[in-house]
């Protein structure tokens, strides 16, 4: 807590302190963390809703950090963001999964599996990014449909939006998958799903965790996907929970799920055995 106004002199807390000595610890680890082999990433199932088959997985990053632990991704992406080391930090990213894809594919019957991962805005308007995932992609000789681009306002400046635009465009082009996370939670989902070339939306959990209990929310998620589907588009449902979610969103026809209920992420060496149950239920 801080204390100003009148002739007071500002006074920050020992918490405040401690928050800024984190923040400038976490800022200044980024880079060796990189180098060093810090990072891995995790791997959340997402489930096709009519049939239960395992369509693929959201790679999520995960920091074990020498002195603080386990830092969330919540925690030091906005300061990656920031100090721009989320181009370099997304290119790993981006390897690592195509490397892994490369190595699952290798299986029979498992072709149609699809990885997505979490796209910054910084990257998307890098003048790099376009070029870069179409090598990447070809290096490793993956379909471009096996990926899948996650992109969020959230994780978008407003006036970057033209040239996302363009980003967009090349790629989906390119046959990759373009899916528009947190949707509903931004200023301005309507003018994202007008002008960028998307192939599924992802509903945010905020409005997945109450549909179970009546209220606004079950009329907003089932509006959600009767207009992803009016406009040929993808659903998916994130942050299911709960037996009952599962089976409301089964009835307003929602595509895909993921959620704890379906499979927590998982660690790499959990993955092989997951890929090979396939369907839930
Ligand atoms: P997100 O894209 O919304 O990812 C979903 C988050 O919800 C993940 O948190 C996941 O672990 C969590 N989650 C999954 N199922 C459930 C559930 O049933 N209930 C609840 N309450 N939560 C669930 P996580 O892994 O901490 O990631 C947080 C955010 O960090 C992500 O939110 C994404 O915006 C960002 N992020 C993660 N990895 C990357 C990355 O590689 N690059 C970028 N730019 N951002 C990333
Ligand atoms: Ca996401
Ligand atoms: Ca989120």
């Amino acid at each position: 807590s801080k204390e100003s106004g009148g002739n007071r002199v500002e006074v920050y807390s020992s918490e405040d302190t401690v928050q800024m000595n984190r923040k400038i610890t976490i800022e200044s680890s980024l880079r060796p963390a990189l180098v060093q082999r810090q990072f891995h990433l995790s791997y959340q199932p997402v489930y096709q809703l009519d049939n239960g088959r395992l369509r693929g997985y959201e790679a999520l990053i995960r920091w074990q950090h020498p002195e603080l632990g386990n830092v969330s991704p919540e925690e030091f992406i906005p300061i990656a963001e920031f100090n721009g080391l989320i181009v370099p930090l997304g290119e790993w990213v981006l390897r690592e999964v195509c490397r892994r894809l490369s190595d699952m594919l290798r299986y029979e019957g498992l072709d149609h599996l699809r990885i997505s991962i979490n796209i910054s805005s910084q990257q998307l308007i890098s003048p790099s990014f376009v070029s870069t995932v179409i090598n990447v992609v070809d290096e490793y000789e993956l379909k471009a449909e096996s990926l899948e681009l996650e992109i969020s306002e959230r994780r978008m400046a407003l006036h970057d939006i033209q040239q996302v635009a363009e980003a967009l465009s090349e790629l989906h082009a390119a046959g990759v998958r373009i899916v528009l996370d947190d949707f509903g939670k931004g200023y301005s989902s309507y003018t994202s799903l007008k002008y960028l070339p998307i192939h599924s939306v992802k509903i945010d959990k905020s409005f997945v965790k109450d549909i179970d209990l009546g209220g606004a929310d079950r009329y907003i998620v089932e509006s959600m996907i009767q207009l992803a589907r009016r406009l040929g588009l993808e659903a998916i449902a994130k942050g299911v929970e709960f037996e009952e979610q599962m089976l409301l969103l089964k009835e307003w026809g929602c595509h895909y799920v993921q959620g704890y209920l379906l499979g927590k992420p998982m660690d790499p060496t959990q993955l092989d055995a997951s890929v090979f149950r396939r369907t839930v239920e």
